[in-house]
Formats: structure tokens, C-alpha cells, sequence
């Protein structure tokens, strides 16, 4: 009783998405435009389509996971026109911009648009440690919701079309922003080579004391109220030059931490100094209508 699904795009992340629905016993067709990366897929029981719109054809809802919005537009294009009364979930990953107008394109060929971000490496697809977020149509995500839960946990959030890559960019931008933290700090300790492996669990036991105080802080922006500062704003620009000293003593190069030194002294010139470093968060929007 499993519904069939279509999955267009083999790369890494493709094939482990085909091969979930496989796992679970969708039946199976694929399309990728170097056709011999689907090889392995067919062998598995997939079945493998010439063509994009034949790919659509064969199932009432398709996948489409390719490099960039490019290379959907690219893969896609063709095909308009082929696909009236089938639902696309593209989780390719994107911007809101690019997922509302793959929405508006895909409701002038009569598809049913659900854009994704998928919180998942390839190896993690198929596991429910695995989080994808769906935005868009909500019919189709509820009618294809059992077909998708093959993937991972399916989060919906949002009948607007780019809200799951606003979460998906915004979930990058704060991984990345650990990265360049854990990245300068071995850097900074290189310098006197202290092992990577030596330094890092210390790092780990940091990061997470500190994610614990995220929740508070997420109050404090959400009530605009960042007078409760047991570490304010003036004191920690004031650390921050010793980072950023000590990083050029020892050699290493200081462009993944200066922003933050940057932003830190303009709270404190804006009059933010004796607060929580919490409203800096404010500081970064800077369209008024969207505050
Ligand atoms: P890969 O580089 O492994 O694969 C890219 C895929 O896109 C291939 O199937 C490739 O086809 C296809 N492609 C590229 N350009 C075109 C084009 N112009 N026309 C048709 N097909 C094209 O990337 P991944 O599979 O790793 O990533 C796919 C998407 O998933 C990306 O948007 C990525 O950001 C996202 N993602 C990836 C994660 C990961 O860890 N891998 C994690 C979360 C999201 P061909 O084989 O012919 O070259």
C-alpha cells in the first residue's frame, strides 16, 4: 500500500533520499541528468525515467533535490506544461525569494508547491534524527505527509512557500557561525600547537554551557527587554579587543571574529552598553518595515 514517488537528482543527497523510499518500499522512479548515477538505484528495484516529465508522470508526488534553483529551473523547464495535478516537493536547497517563485510557477502549470530544507547530512536521511522543514501548500504536504516521513521527521511550518528556506538559512547561519568560532579558537591555540583533538573537547563543554543560556536570550528579544546584563554589552567590547589582539600577536588572522567586535562597540556607541548582549540581535535588522 505504499505510494508511488518520483525523485529527481542523484547527487549525494538525492540518491539517499531515493534510496529512503526504497527502504520503505515506495515504489521508485528516478531521473538524474548523468544518467549512470541512478545505476545503483535501479539495481536496488528503482525505476529509472529518460526524462524529467516522465519521471513527474509516474508518480503523484515528486522530489526534486539538484545542485541550485538553476539547475531546478533547468531540469524543470522542459517539463512545463506535463505536470497539471502532480505535487512537487523541491528540496533543493534555496532562498525564500527562489522557493516563492518556483510557487508561482508551479501554480501556473496546476502543480501543488512544497518547498523544503533538509537539516540532514546523507548518511542521517532515513533516520529520525534527520529534520526536514516543509512550507507551501498544506493539502499536499498532508496528502503526501506519509510518503515524505520516509526522509526523516517532517516539520510543516507554513502555507508561504519560502518560510523553510528562511529556517534552513537561518539554521546555516548559526552553524556557520559556531564553525568560525571553533575554527579561530584552533587556530588561536595552533599557534602554540596545542592539538586540535587536545583542545576540542574543552570547546564542546564551553559551546554547550553557553546554548543553555540561549532560551533566556530568546525571551529578552522576543520582550525587547535586555536590562537583566550579569554580562553587559560594555564589558564584553572591552574583552573583545584582547581576542582580537592576542589573535594578531599569535598570528592568526582575525576576519571571522571582527564583525562581531564591530557590532559589540556599535551597541555600545547607540547607548546599548550597560544591557545584554542580546540586543545586538536588533541592531542586525535593517529595514525598518520589517522590524
Ligand atoms: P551533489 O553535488 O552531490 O549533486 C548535485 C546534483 O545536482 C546532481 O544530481 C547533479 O547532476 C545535479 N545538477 C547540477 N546542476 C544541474 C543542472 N544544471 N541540471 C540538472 N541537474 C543538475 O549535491 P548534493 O546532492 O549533496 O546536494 C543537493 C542539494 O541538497 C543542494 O541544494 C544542497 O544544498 C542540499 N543539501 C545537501 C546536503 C549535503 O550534506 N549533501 C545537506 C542538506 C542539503 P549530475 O549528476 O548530472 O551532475
Amino acid at each position: 500500500d505504499r505510494s508511488p514517488v518520483s525523485v529527481l537528482g542523484l547527487g549525494a543527497m538525492g540518491k539517499a533520499l531515493a534510496g529512503a523510499f526504497l527502504d520503505r518500499g515506495h515504489p521508485t522512479t528516478v531521473w538524474n541528468r548523468t544518467a549512470g548515477r541512478a545505476d545503483a538505484l535501479v539495481a536496488r528495484g528503482a525505476r529509472r525515467a529518460d526524462t524529467p516529465a516522465e519521471a513527474m508522470a509516474a508518480s503523484p508526488v515528486t522530489v526534486v533535490c539538484l545542485l541550485d534553483d538553476a539547475a531546478v529551473r533547468e531540469t524543470l523547464g522542459p517539463a512545463a506544461g506535463a505536470l497539471a495535478g502532480r505535487a512537487l516537493v523541491n528540496l533543493t536547497n534555496g532562498t525564500p525569494e527562489q522557493a516563492r517563485a518556483m510557487a508561482g510557477w508551479a501554480a501556473g502549470q496546476g502543480v501543488d508547491y512544497v518547498d523544503g530544507g533538509i537539516m540532514a547530512v546523507p548518511p542521517m536521511i532515513g533516520q529520525d534524527g534527520a529534520l526536514i522543514l516543509y512550507s507551501g501548500s498544506r493539502e499536499a504536504f498532508g496528502a503526501h505527509e506519509r510518503t515524505l516521513g520516509a526522509l526523516g521527521s517532517a516539520v510543516y511550518l507554513d502555507e508561504d512557500p519560502g518560510r523553510a528556506a528562511l529556517y534552513d538559512l537561518a539554521l546555516l547561519s548559526a552553524m556557520y557561525g559556531m564553525f568560525g568560532g571553533f575554527f579561530h579558537a584552533l587556530a588561536m591555540t595552533g599557534s602554540e600547537k596545542v592539538p586540535a583533538a587536545e583542545f576540542t573537547p574543552m570547546v564542546v563543554g564551553w559551546l554547550n554551557a553557553m546554548i543553555a543560556g540561549l532560551p533566556a536570550m530568546a525571551a529578552a528579544i522576543d520582550s525587547g527587554d535586555h536590562s537583566a546584563a550579569d554580562s553587559n554589552v560594555e564589558m564584553q567590547a572591552v574583552s573583545y579587543v584582547n581576542l582580537l589582539d592576542a589573535s594578531r600577536a599569535q598570528g592568526v588572522g582575525t576576519e571571522l571574529v571582527e564583525p562581531m567586535g564591530a557590532l559589540l562597540h556599535r551597541a555600545v556607541a547607540e547607548g546599548l552598553g550597560a544591557g545584554a548582549v542580546s540586543s545586538l540581535v536588533g541592531l542586525l535588522r535593517t529595514d525598518p518595515a520589517r522590524r
